[in-house]
């Protein structure tokens, strides 16, 4: 099982590089992994701070079979 967290649904107007709906999906086997992937992803894409965004990442992050 893996688990994951899309950016958007963390910050929802989030755009990326060009402009568009930013589609960024974090995966790792923990959740801290998504975690913390998330938290590098944005910072260098969106500039933002996501240590007030821990548990906002937390609780979009979901399981998968796959
Ligand atoms: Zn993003």
């Amino acid at each position: 099982m893996v688990k994951y967290a899309r950016c958007n649904a963390i910050l929802s107007l989030a755009l990326d590089a060009s402009g568009e709906g930013c589609r960024y999906m974090s995966k790792d086997d923990t959740e801290d992994g998504v975690v913390e992937d998330m938290t590098k992803h944005m910072g260098a894409v969106h500039q933002v701070d996501a240590g007030e965004l821990v548990a906002n990442i937390r609780a979009c992050t979901k399981t998968t079979r796959k």
